[in-house]
């Protein structure tokens, strides 16, 4: 190959570091299997993949968290984050780093990058007064509230007033709203795009990057009395998750190609953050990439309503692959939607036990009785696959997980109705041996096809059924079997 000389292209994805004041549920298991199955799917295209997650770790929601637990912060954050790396693995999410906002390293990073922007002279100390959702862990505008509460936590904001450090967000702006305009950072999908322009024409200040009250956090490396902003300090993740790990990671990978992010989080990420690398002089991110919600039959996840959906329990009942499968295969990326559990027992019979379970068993069956003989494909279905492909190829390379799945799942149904179509079972009894063989090795490179396709989104099927395809192994366990509803 002609890679061996050349270096080959790269991609740099992240999640958001998921604030650890819980442990992770459906929302953040959503944000991370899309970003693995992306992760995935570049790195069979034979891109060096570098693929971020971690967690969040300061500020004044978690110190509560920790009080609450009869814990001390740090403590607690281990604990809580440890949870993720576990959830994380169970899912088998194949991130090249998990960073960690209370690391030494971090820290570091978070201190050279604000003497730095000190040195530039684009912060300032000025007095502040505002209404503060410590839930959101940021200011909100009245304009923002709904019967004067925060829409996300339905709760009271705080009216705050302290003298804190600011950054010149002003000065970016102009410049910032032209790249956004021309997609030299893309915002995707272009309905979100449109609403992060009509950020740029409300009355915008610059927004302060330091708290006087806030104790759990880094402090503002020439002034201790001040902590750095939850927000600030988390953002600086994308940069020094690329120094944390083993050997800097920076030269290569920077800038980001993809940063996967939920709506709650947008005005953070595409416009504070690009600004903060604007003064800093560095690269911006490619791609900024923003997903909906979940509710749950209809309502929203919340702990008082006792409707959080643990990740682990879906493994627990489906299997990791079929969670992942289960998950992004509920509504369009980007979209909002609704998930219930009984529906989830419903698709995992449908798509997996009576879709891919069934073509693999039924291919294997067949299989006992009559050799597969390789035959030359004719033209027509040699051009209906490099179609299929490209077709899959542009889903993914837009972020369409939801549209690859359904291009995935309209080969294993075709494929099936092609068994029915075909009665192999009346060749086997009549032993009209080569029709038969001809069907069987049909089914086989059709299925080949669909491990190929399915490897991003369910790696240990994709491997089982190469196995099974492989090798003239005895049929074992279904694959999927079928399963009483919740
Ligand atoms: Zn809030």
């Amino acid at each position: 190959m002609i890679y061996s000389h050349l270096m080959s292209s790269k991609f740099y994805l992240t999640t958001p570091i998921y604030y650890v004041n819980d442990k992770p549920h459906l929302g953040h298991a959503y944000t991370t299997i899309a970003a693995d199955a992306l992760a995935r799917y570049h790195r069979m295209k034979k891109e060096e993949v570098f693929f971020l997650t971690g967690t969040d770790e300061h500020g004044t929601k978690i110190m509560e968290a920790a009080e609450k637990a009869n814990k001390k912060p740090k403590e607690f954050c281990d604990q809580i984050s440890q949870e993720f790396k576990k959830t994380w693995q169970n899912l088998n999410i194949s991130y090249d780093y998990f960073i960690r906002t209370t690391s030494k390293k971090h820290q570091k990073t978070v201190e050279k990058i604000l003497l730095k922007l000190k040195k530039k002279g684009v912060i300032y100390k000025s007095k502040y007064k505002g209404l503060y959702c410590s839930g959101c862990e940021k200011f909100l505008r009245r304009k923002e509230l709904i019967n004067n509460l925060c829409v996300f936590h339905q709760k009271k904001p705080k009216e705050i007033s302290e003298e804190n450090y600011f950054f010149s967000l002003k000065e970016y702006l102009p410049q910032l709203k032209k790249m956004i305009e021309k997609d030299k950072i893309k915002i995707l999908p272009p309905e979100r795009k449109a609403e992060v322009l009509g950020l740029f024409k409300q009355k915008t200040g610059d927004f302060s990057i330091s708290r006087e009250k806030v104790e759990w956090g880094i402090k503002m490396p020439w002034d201790k009395s001040q902590t750095v902003y939850v927000w600030v300090d988390a953002l600086i993740n994308y940069l020094s998750g690329t120094e944390c790990s083993e050997n800097s990671k920076f030269k290569r990978y920077w800038p980001v190609d993809l940063h996967l992010i939920g709506k709650d989080i947008l005005k953070f990420h595409t416009i504070y953050w690009p600004a903060m690398l604007l003064a800093l002089g560095l690269e911006l991110p490619k791609q900024i990439f923003i997903h909906g919600y979940f509710t749950v039959d209809g309502q929203k996840m919340s702990k008082s309503l006792g409707n959080v959906i643990d990740p682990n329990d879906l493994i627990r009942k489906f299997g990791v692959d079929a969670t992942r499968y289960l998950i992004l295969s509920q509504f369009p990326f980007g979209a909002d939607g609704d998930i219930s559990l009984k529906r989830l027992a419903e698709k995992y019979n449908a798509d997996l036990a009576n879709g891919l379970g069934n073509l693999l068993n039924r291919l294997l069956g067949m299989r006992e009785k009559c050799k597969i003989k390789k035959i030359n494909l004719n033209e027509k279905s040699e051009r209906k696959r490099t179609k299929l492909q490209k077709k899959y190829e542009k889903a993914l390379q837009n972020f369409q997980l939801y549209e690859a799945l359904l291009i995935i799942w309209d080969r294993i149904s075709y494929f099936n109705k092609y068994i029915d179509k075909k009665t192999p079972w009346i060749l086997i009894r009549e032993k009209k041996l080569d029709k038969l063989k001809e069907i069987l090795y049909n089914i086989h490179i059709g299925l080949k096809e669909i491990v190929f396709l399915l490897k991003p989104f369910m790696p240990q099927t994709a491997e089982e059924i190469e196995k099974n395809l492989k090798k003239e192994i005895k049929r074992r366990r279904a694959l999927f079997p079928r399963i009483n509803s919740f």
